[in-house]
């Protein structure tokens, strides 16, 4: 019977970032809650599903969007970013040159990615692999994100399952109610 009352919402979400910094583990790990040590080699494009009970009256069908092959920024179609209301831009805090090319990444995105009434979408930054001691650069970081209407980043790990559901749940509460 509640179901017939629930609203529902379908958001797309793409995950973008240089190859091997823990993209598909980080959808795999939301998604279906595990992680796998294995490289898994993304062919072309590829979506996950997942279905969240938000609230008694909201249920929100999230596709995120996932990229492979060779992951450069310049090749992504507008096929791939199409009515995405969403991003997330990873990159591997133990191999720091993947941050130096979150500023092509966002670039990309924002060429080719507008929300309906024009804004640009919101995004998200995941240093991700945070379980691996590392020296970290959060000024850095911070700076960037605040230079760039980024808005928010986090240290995440899909081993360890660390600040994923933080990150996604921060995107989707910005695509329900985005802040004027
Ligand atoms: P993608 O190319 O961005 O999709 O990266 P993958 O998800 O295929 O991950 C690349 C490699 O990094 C794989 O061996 C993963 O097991 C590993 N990896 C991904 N996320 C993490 C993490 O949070 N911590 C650690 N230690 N390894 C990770
Ligand atoms: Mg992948």
């Amino acid at each position: 019977l509640n179901n017939l009352h629930k609203n529902e919402f379908n958001l797309k979400f793409v995950v973008i970032g240089d190859f091997g910094v823990g993209k598909t583990s980080i959808i795999n790990r939301y998604v279906d809650g595990e992680f796998s040590q294995k490289y898994c080699i993304t062919i072309g494009a590829d979506f996950s599903l997942k279905t969240i009970e938000w609230d008694d009256d909201t249920r929100i069908f999230l596709q995120l969007w996932d990229i492979a092959g060779h992951e450069k920024f310049s090749s992504l179609t507008g096929v791939f970013y199409r009515h995405s209301v969403g991003a997330a831009i990873v990159f591997d805090l133990t191999r720091p040159e993947t941050f130096n090319s979150v500023p092509q990444w966002l670039n990309d995105l924002r060429r080719k990615t507008q929300l309906p009434d024009g804004k640009n979408i919101p995004v998200v930054i995941l240093a991700n692999k945070g379980d691996m001691t590392v020296d970290t650069m959060p000024q850095e970081i911070t700076d960037f994100c605040e230079n760039n209407n980024i808005l928010a980043w986090y240290i995440t790990s899909a081993k360890s399952n660390i600040q994923i559901d933080e990150a996604m749940i921060r995107l989707i509460m910005e695509s329900l109610n985005p802040i004027e």
